[in-house]
């Protein structure tokens, strides 16, 4: 599966909700989801760290279609094999 068709399933899923809640509250969600990812790192627990991780990737999906953005197209133009940055195909910038 690739993000555009993930972006479409989440779509089909929840765009109805999605629509109706908005930016800022689909926004606020994908934060909350973040901050419970950045927990259960500290916490250590791998189900946890997974589950985090695809609720996270989801709602920032949600947000994508809410505000019209498609994800696959946007990383893939950003990130299209090179660092944005430097240009470099393995990073070679100085943090
Ligand atoms: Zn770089």
């Amino acid at each position: 599966m690739h993000i555009k068709e993930f972006q479409g399933m989440m779509r089909k899923i929840y765009f109805h909700r999605d629509s109706k809640r908005g930016m800022k509250g689909t926004y606020s969600w994908l934060v909350d989801e973040v901050q419970e990812l950045g927990e259960a790192l500290e916490q250590g627990d791998k189900k946890a760290v997974s589950e985090e991780f695809a609720d996270v990737i989801a709602w920032l999906a949600s947000l994508a279609n809410v505000v019209g953005i498609d994800l696959e197209k946007a990383a893939l133009t950003k990130y299209a094999g090179k660092c944005p940055k430097c240009g470099k195909p393995r990073c070679e910038c100085t943090f």
